[in-house]
């Protein structure tokens, strides 16, 4: 995770500390990460960041030093970027593309009924934009993840994924919600492994490349296995 910390957000179910006015990004921190990758000898690397609404750029340019001094030193790197939704503004998006990370990820995280509840300044429609765009101005593949057992219920979850097909993505991830604490959204239920199984079946039905879908999925979860199956579909 780059450019700190703090959070300028603060969503309820997110561990991160929220800093209002963090420290500028580190000018050093994309060759210290490229070292650090370079010496645990990986081939695949997810880089995200908290968000950055302090920035003018929402932190886009250092995601660019980032992916740029990767791709440098380690020129068959693949790299997922997991971005923050640079508050909907086409620029920073298009920053980061024409950097061209090999997988671009923006969680959309819950259901449109509970967004504004829980994502503090984030939308529902905002995330749906940013990955309506990505999917539009390159053809990078488009991620996304969602967790449930916030209060959703599974027709929204059902309606989630098939807004998220139709803007554009084709990887998914579905995990249970933990609460990092109990000063934390409190967790509204467990949700049956049978029931994520379906969901990732539906998902693939109506045309996801790649899904996973369980109660311990996270966002990064066989990411590499992700990026194999879009680019040779009939390996999923
Ligand atoms: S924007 Fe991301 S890092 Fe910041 S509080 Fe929300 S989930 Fe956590």
């Amino acid at each position: 995770m780059i450019m700190g910390n703090g959070c300028t957000r603060n969503c309820k179910f997110c561990a991160v500390p929220h800093q209002p006015a963090p420290a500028p990004p580190e000018e050093d921190e994309p060759a210290r990460l490229t070292e650090a990758v370079v010496r645990m000898g990986l081939r695949y690397v997810v880089i995200t960041s908290v968000t950055r609404d302090d920035l003018p750029d929402g932190g886009a340019n250092h995601f660019v030093a980032v992916i740029n001094a990767l791709h440098q030193r380690i020129p068959d790197i693949k790299i997922e970027i997991l971005t923050p939704d640079f508050q909907g503004k086409l620029e920073p998006l298009q920053t980061v593309l024409e950097a061209r990370p090999t997988v671009f990820n923006h969680n959309v995280e819950t259901v449109q009924r509970l967004a504004k509840q829980i994502r503090n300044r984030a939308t529902y429609e905002c995330s749906m934009r940013v990955l309506a765009n990505a999917a539009q101005i390159s053809d990078i593949p488009v991620k996304t993840g969602l967790m449930v057992g916030v209060g959703e219920t599974d027709d929204e979850v059902v309606t989630t994924i098939r807004e998220l097909h139709a803007v554009g993505a084709s990887i998914l991830t579905i995990g249970q919600y933990l609460p990092p604490s109990d000063n934390h959204w409190p967790l509204q239920r467990y949700v049956e492994p049978e029931k994520f199984t379906e969901w990732a079946e539906f998902a693939r039905e109506i045309g996801f490349s790649f899904v996973v879908s369980a109660p311990l999925v996270r966002s990064s979860y066989n990411a590499a296995e992700a990026l194999d199956a879009v680019i040779s579909p009939n390996s999923r």
